[in-house]
């Protein structure tokens, strides 16, 4: 097949609104609602099936025939057949010669058989031209018309032509094609519906156990040690309080968390002096889970907001201004307004409105109808410059809701810091790191390092 027709196909305006009839071997599950889908976008279906006799379930108006005769009446057909059964279509070899054959198959586990099941077809029948689609899109989608998680369609095969047909159908269907490629590809795109968040992993469990410790570490200083020492019960800061300390601090250590890969990246570089040896899998893995950290910073961020905004709602909020209101008139004495408190707290606050606003923004170009549509300039612009700029109003926001209060005694309960101290260490090691990579004695070498300069060139042998 010459491969450069299909630009020419790609190209060709379609004159007529008639559609080619498509055959669909197999009235399984899959089967009938790629028929359905398809019947409505137009396309004439005809079934090829074990057995010629019309259920309720098989979609109005298609036709089913044995598989022979129904290969006959279409150029291409797809195999809504488990992987298991491709043997019987080898007598119908000469029939399938030449025709475009869809392979949607999926398996129970990842990498389950040597070969993908789309090669395997092809070996079977080397005479058809086989494409691997559609085994992202559930039958359920499908019929329900719910599409919303899957409108993608991968689409691999050898025969450039026969690729650009099968696009064609799935484009007519509503959904969007995406090329990924030769039928090496097919593994990658079968293994794709057996993954669960896979780049979630590791920042899902980073955040549950720090999460927990954090939890438990407030728990310790906050309620029983203040039952221990001071006879308070403030078990109900279980609801509210220790959650609104436990979340700004995941937010901070985790957008730092973010950007420690990076650093760790220039260092590596730096002391090899050259970018051409592979990182460590564990610094790869960090940092094609960067995205999904920052992600789960940010909703921590936003809980913090929520919590802190019902702050004035809360029973403890009001007993504690009215406390201290009764004490006033007790020792008939007005407090004056302190002004460095009241600079403060308004500092506190305009810091992490700003961060959290800058937080927000990360979020959004992060999302992939807005990082299409900029440059890679501007989406590095965003994802470090103000991704940084980010980090440091978090930690000035941190820092200075401490104050000097991170120094008194008394935030050193059974002499434990507290859980923002703690907080500050990973983004202050972060900011402080990049403030000397940004140095221009340190920032030229890596720059060059970058564009390819080598300090040993033998370490790119
Ligand atoms: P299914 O409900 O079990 O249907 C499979 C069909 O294959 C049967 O209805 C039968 O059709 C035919 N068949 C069964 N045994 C056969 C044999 N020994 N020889 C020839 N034909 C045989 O399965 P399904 O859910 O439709 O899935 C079909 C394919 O689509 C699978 O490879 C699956 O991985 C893939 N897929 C399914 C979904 C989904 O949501 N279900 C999503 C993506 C991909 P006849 O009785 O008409 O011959």
């Amino acid at each position: 097949m010459n491969k450069n027709s299909s630009n020419t196909m790609a190209l060709a305006p379609n004159t007529s609104n008639k559609r080619e009839t498509v055959c669909i071997f197999g009235t399984g599950d899959f089967g009938r609602a790629l028929g359905h889908k398809m019947i409505q976008s137009g396309y004439p279906v005809v079934y090829g099936s074990r057995s010629t006799q019309i259920s309720n379930l098989i979609p109005k108006d298609a036709e089913v025939l044995g598989h022979a005769e129904a290969a006959q009446k279409a150029a291409i057909i797809i195999i809504a057949i488990q992987r298991q059964h491709y043997n019987f279509l080898t007598p119908l070899a000469e029939v399938l010669r030449g025709k475009v054959l869809v392979d949607i198959s999926n398996n129970l586990k990842l990498n389950q058989y040597p070969e993908s099941n789309a090669e395997y077809l092809a070996q079977l029948l080397p005479g058809s031209k086989v494409v691997k689609a559609f085994n992202t899109v559930s039958a359920w989608a499908l019929q329900s018309g719910t599409l919303d998680a899957s409108r993608q369609v991968f689409v691999c095969g050898d025969d450039v032509e026969a690729k650009q047909m099968v696009m064609n159908i799935v484009r007519a269907l509503g959904l969007t094609p995406l090329d990924k490629g030769s039928l090496l590809a097919a593994q990658e795109i079968e293994n794709y519906p057996l993954q669960l968040f896979p780049m979630w992993r590791f920042p899902m469990f980073l955040s549950l156990g720090l999460t927990a410790f954090f939890f438990f570490y407030c728990v310790a200083l906050d309620i029983i040690y203040t039952y221990i020492y001071e006879n308070n019960d403030f078990s109900f800061f279980i609801a509210i309080t220790i959650p609104n300390r436990v979340c700004p601090v995941m937010a901070l250590i985790l957008l730092a968390l973010v950007y420690v890969p990076g650093i760790f990246a220039a260092i590596i570089q730096l002391y090899r002096g050259t970018k051409y040896r592979r990182f460590p899998d564990w610094l790869d893995k960090w940092m094609l889970c960067r995205k999904q950290l920052g992600l789960i910073a940010l909703a921590f961020a936003s809980l913090h907001v929520v919590f802190t905004l019902v702050t004035p709602l809360r029973a403890f909020a009001s007993w504690r201004t009215g406390k201290g209101i009764i004490s006033q008139a007790l020792n008939n004495k007005t407090e004056p307004l302190d002004h460095t408190k009241a600079w403060l707290s308004d500092s506190y606050l305009a810091l992490g409105i700003l961060g959290f606003f800058l937080f927000v923004l990360l979020g959004i170009t992060s999302l992939p109808s807005v990082s299409n549509n900029v440059n890679w300039r501007e989406f590095r612009f965003v994802q470090s410059k103000l991704g940084y700029m980010a980090l440091i109003l978090c930690t000035a926001h941190t820092m200075v809701y401490g104050g000097k209060w991170f120094l008194s005694p008394s935030a050193y309960k059974w002499y434990l810091p507290n859980i923002y101290i703690l907080s500050l260490i990973v983004p202050c090691a972060v900011l402080v790191v990049k403030f000397v990579l940004i140095f221009p004695c340190v920032d030229k070498p890596l720059t060059q390092i970058r564009q390819g300069w080598e300090r040993n060139p033998k370490y790119s042998e």
